[in-house]
């Protein structure tokens, strides 16, 4: 997952309710997987167009590795009717076993042994709040999940412990106007009256959190790796133009991973799939990522706020996460680490060393921050930040790559996935399998980089200033005393990192030579000089053509409040300028005009509410928050507005739902 937070939970088998009824000679507080071990589950789940019901048919088989009086499947708030149980595939059990149901597991009970497999036949009706989700887009309905942290079981019967991998085929069937993605090969596609049943079949196991649903209208774009393995970009129809910046350099970074991890991509296909208002980034659901829709970007928004990063981290993970799964947050490193490092190296494979150096520089830099906030942690803290899982475990992998060398660290990384394919790892498992082939101890590597709650943030820094000449470069760059340097760093060849470090310490030695220099400049002067001076008027203005929405949206703002006389030539020309999914340009725009009484361009009224508009639930999270703010800025928030701000207190993301509780409160003091 991109940005998440993930729970951990361990469990007994509470069978409590049931050894008064059923006598059950032991209490077992053992996991299940130690007696149990779920083979396949066979789903065939119907959604309701018209009240979004579910209900589906299972057929789950195991094996048991252990005597045991009682199994359980996860189902959250469902209702189940089982059919029947049979053993060795031909044995009908029933009705030889009872079934109980507590705290959200559905036991079966039943003299299992050692040695004997099953199956398991049992209908489902759900209701779901949690993990599936629908929502609306563009007055279309759009259903999808989120299993990570949310848990699969609220919406199929499943086993939440990831412990347990298990094989899943679902057949889904749904309104025929609909494509539905989900895990594996698409089998085949079965029409009948209004529906269409969808076929999907997986050939090997995962955790039941990384079982994926995504229905909406899509179109689809198709292509194949290099090593022959289908690929799949969703989009939806009216984005067609946001396709190719969007899913760039996706087909390089499936073949540079591939080649990186030196392990074949372990699944039939992959797809990626935008969907609405989604709760993180991206998930990366087993051959079948969902990411969210803000991240589907034209030409200029690529240059902004690209899908690259999240498209190459959920990538990674079909390896580190998918294919071997912590077996506990213990070890959530092993994942996200992991993939944020591996995502990190297919970026440098795109956009070269400095890129990778300063990202670890930054990261480096951030880590020392929270260790001196007093919130440092180890990496084996299974409540660690993300910042820690993620910016620190990457950095783990690159410490020991420099520290054992190229060659052993891909034969390490190699060993341990095939070690532990399709199975549940620990952090000992992969620094064993880096020990193996160094030949020495790693313990003190260990105990630094990993187990220490300080992130060593003097060797990381030290590392990379013995690693890039751009990181040094960087680091004697230093403006904040007044030093008669720093005017020539803006105009040889310091590294455009350098120059912005300049800018922000020292704006007022940008000349208009300055402007000369690239994009980020030009957005780090759009950013630090927020009073223009007449001397840069004329280059200033230029920024308002620059390719990238933060640029524009900085220079519109900056250009009008420094020259209140020219208001109306700036309105008129970034009038037809949207921006991102947010609507950063077009609705600075709006406050902007609605704030120039000269300016009679437009009806006044109308572009008023235009932007109370945009508060409406029709539209997507990011616009919303936007608007709110700007209409609690200019103290604007009316009957509408307010209405719609406490309807997206009930809102199915939570940054929406967070947004809203705060700015109600604000507004409710404001009032008082
Ligand atoms: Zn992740």
């Amino acid at each position: 997952m991109y940005f998440g937070v993930i729970l951990v939970y361990f469990y007994g088998m509470k069978k409590i309710l049931l050894i008064s009824i059923l006598f059950l000679s032991c209490i077992c507080f053992a996991q299940q997987t130690d007696y149990v071990d779920f083979k396949s589950v066979e789903a065939d789940v119907k959604i309701r167009y018209f009240d979004d019901k579910v209900s589906g048919f299972l057929k789950v088989e195991f094996d048991i590795i252990k005597d045991i009086d009682s199994i359980f499947v996860d189902a959250k708030d469902m209702r189940l009717r089982f059919e029947s149980l049979w053993k060795e595939k031909k044995e009908r059990v029933f009705p030889k076993f009872e079934y109980s149901e507590e705290q959200n597991k559905n036991f079966i009970v039943h003299d299992f042994k050692k040695g004997e497999t099953f199956l398991l036949f049992f209908y489902y009706a759900a209701n779901p709040k949690k993990a599936l989700y629908f929502v609306q887009k563009n007055g279309e309905k759009q259903i999808w999940t989120q299993g990570q942290g949310k848990y699969t079981s609220n919406w199929l019967p499943s086993l939440d412990d990831t412990n347990d991998k298990i094989e899943f085929d679902l057949k889904i069937t749904y309104h025929k106007d609909y494509e539905v993605v989900s895990n594996g090969k698409l089998v085949n596609k079965i029409e009948k009256d209004s529906t269409i049943t969808w076929h999907y079949n997986m050939q090997n196991p995962m955790p039941s959190y990384l079982v994926a649903l995504a229905i909406g209208k899509y179109d689809k774009i198709t292509d194949t790796s290099k090593s022959g393995i289908p690929l799949e970009y969703y989009y939806y129809p009216e984005d067609s133009l946001k396709v190719e910046p969007t899913y760039r350099y996706s087909n390089q970074m499936f073949d540079f991973l591939e080649e990186e991890i030196g392990f074949p991509y372990p699944w039939q296909n992959y797809k990626q799939v935008p969907v609405h208002d989604f709760l993180y980034a991206g998930m990366e659901n087993t051959s079948c990522t969902i990411f969210s829709d803000a991240y589907m970007v034209d030409e200029i928004g690529f240059n902004d706020k690209n899908y690259v990063n999240v498209n190459a981290h959920e990538l990674a993970h079909q390896w580190f996460g998918n294919l071997v799964t912590a077996t506990s947050g213990e070890h959530h490193w092993l994942q996200e680490g992991f993939a944020t490092y591996y995502a990190l190296l297919a970026e440098r494979d795109i956009f070269g060393d400095d890129y990778y150096y300063f990202d670890l520089y930054e990261n480096a830099v951030n880590l020392g921050r929270q260790d001196l906030a007093g919130d440092g942690t180890s990496l084996l803290n299974p409540k660690s930040s993300s910042l820690t899982f993620y910016q620190r475990g990457a950095w783990v992998l690159h410490a020991l790559r420099s520290k054992v060398g190229d060659e052993v660290f891909k034969k390490a990384v190699k060993s341990y996935l095939e070690k532990h394919q399709y199975a549940n790892v620990e952090t000992s498992d992969f620094i064993s399998e880096v020990e193996r082939f160094y030949g020495r101890s790693l313990s003190s590597f260990v105990n630094l980089w990993i187990k220490a709650e300080r992130f060593p943030v003097e060797e990381a820094i030290t590392m990379l200033q013995n690693q890039s000449t751009r990181i040094n470069e960087y680091l004697m760059v230093d403006c904040e005393a007044n030093s008669s340097k720093c005017a020539n760093y803006l105009k040889y060849y310091v590294s455009d990192e350098a120059k912005i470090k300049v800018i922000s310490q020292r704006p007022e030695l940008v000349t208009n030579d300055t402007f000369k220099h690239g994009l980020k400049v030009r957005q780090a002067i759009s950013q630090y000089i927020t009073n223009v001076p007449e001397r840069l008027k004329e280059d200033y203005e230029s920024l308002l053509d620059d390719p990238s929405y933060i640029t524009i949206e900085n220079a519109l703002y900056n250009l009008w409040s420094s020259f209140p006389t020219d208001r109306a030539k700036y309105l008129s020309k970034t009038r037809n300028i949207i921006g991102f999914n947010d609507m950063n340009v077009k609705l600075l725009w709006i406050v902007l005009n609605l704030n120039t009484p000269f300016y009679q361009a437009d009806n006044k009224q109308a572009l008023f509410e235009e932007l109370v508009s945009y508060t409406d639930e029709a539209y997507n999270a990011d616009l919303r928050m936007n608007a709110f703010r700007y209409l609690n800025l200019m103290s604007a928030c009316n009957e509408k507005c307010k209405s719609n701000l406490e309807n997206a207190k009930t809102h199915h993301n939570w940054r929406m739902v967070k947004y809203a509780k705060g700015l109600s409160e604000k507004l409710k003091e404001k009032k008082d």
